[in-house]
């Protein structure tokens, strides 16, 4: 049987050292008693020959204080006895329970010194075992935490690195007079610029958003409203690429109590990212639609499409399905879709990306709980 409770099971403990002195105590009465008491009954005796076993008055008080004697004497063996074994059994069964807590206590330490592989051995289904089992979970998290944070630092670093060697090598070209001083490599040189300055922004939103330190200025905004301000901002830039941009809407407005500016961010990065990926003469398609309880808006492209083993990890930060292809692309570091799931499920929706694969368009969806009527 397992025991779920502390406090029961430390009742238990100490109902068990009770029982276990008891029956120390009542064996030892029972071995001892006899021969204690044929020695008194002897010494009775020995005082008294002719007496027989006392059955005389004078007999009678020393049988009864004979008797008296040997209990006592038993009982204070006996007692000895319990004794030991109630420290053995009590010192066995407290060692028992603070084991788990000493070993948690040592593992806490050795986390704080930064091993965070460190875990404590299960211990049982009551409190102590559930604590076991929670300090794990947050080794575990703090663990990956840990790995997380070392990557992201190597990730930033890597990013950083790619424009500053493109700038330092056309300054140090520019200098020693091997690349030419023409209005081209000025602007390649601000182009690499505008690199870095772009990565440096969008790091500065991932860490507002991921640390939640921004404000959600939530209000009932009708989503036809967002998708046409979208594509009114963004279409010249279909036009001038040559992409077709479709929208379809539904008839009754789907109304969601949303902050606008940071699902029209949302919007933009989605229909951005479609632009950029599909090629000329494509087609985007902006889809919304109500579901069961919520708005629904898609925007499906034409384009590159984006293989199955991908898919899953393209919210990542830093994640890109080809790093060459989308640098030469003129894509960003692979946060954009990272902000964007972190706003979308802030305001209780989901997102995510499907693709028949390669070269076979994409689509990606996003829902928002509609604002109750
Ligand atoms: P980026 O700034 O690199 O576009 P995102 O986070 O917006 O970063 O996107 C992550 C990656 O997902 C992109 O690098 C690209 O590989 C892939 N991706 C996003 N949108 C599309 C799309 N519409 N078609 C194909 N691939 C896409």
């Amino acid at each position: 049987m397992k025991i779920r409770h502390l406090s029961l099971r430390l009742f238990l403990s100490y109902l068990a050292v009770i029982a276990v002195t008891l029956l120390a105590l009542t064996l030892v009465v029972q071995v001892s008693l006899p021969g204690v008491y044929g020695r008194h009954m002897g010494a009775v005796e020995g005082n008294a020959p002719g007496m027989g076993m006392g059955m005389g008055r004078g007999g009678g008080t020393m049988l009864y204080q004979n008797f008296r004697a040997s209990f006592s004497e038993a009982l204070t063996w006996a007692g000895l006895a319990a004794l030991l074994v109630a420290l053995l059994v009590s010192w066995l069964i407290s060692r028992r329970l603070s084991a788990p807590i000493q070993a948690m206590t040592v593992a806490s330490q050795r986390i704080s010194e930064g091993n965070y592989d460190e875990r404590v051995p299960a211990a049982g289904a009551d409190e102590i075992g559930l604590l076991a089992e929670s300090f794990n979970r947050m080794a575990g998290k703090l663990a990956q935490t840990e790995a997380l944070r070392r990557q992201l630092i190597g990730d930033v670093a890597h990013e950083l690195r790619t424009p500053l060697t493109a700038i330092k090598g056309s300054l140090e070209g520019l200098a020693d007079g091997v690349l030419p001083a023409t209005a081209e490599t000025f602007t390649q040189l601000g182009e690499e610029a505008d690199r870095l300055s772009r990565l440096v922004d969008d790091l500065q939103e991932l860490s507002r958003v991921e640390a939640g330190a921004y404000r959600l200025e939530r209000a009932a905004v009708k989503m036809q409203d967002l998708v046409e301000t979208a594509r009114r901002r963004l279409a010249r830039s279909f036009e001038a690429k040559g992409v077709a941009l479709t929208v379809e809407l539904p008839s009754e407005p789907l109304v969601v109590l949303a902050d606008a500016d940071r699902i029209g961010q949302v919007l933009a990065n989605l229909l951005g990212n479609a632009l950029q990926y599909t090629p000329a003469g494509g087609r985007v398609t902006v889809r919304l639609e109500a579901g069961a309880g919520e708005a629904r808006l898609s925007v499906t492209d034409t384009g590159i499409g984006i293989p199955a083993e991908h898919l899953a990890r393209i919210f990542d930060r830093f994640y890109r399905v080809d790093k060459s292809r989308s640098r030469r692309a003129g894509g960003g570091a692979g946060i954009g879709l990272t902000i964007a799931r972190h706003l979308v499920e802030a305001h209780g929706g989901r997102i995510w990306a499907e693709s028949e694969g390669e070269g076979r368009g994409s689509r990606f969806t996003f829902t928002l709980p509609l604002a109750a009527a």
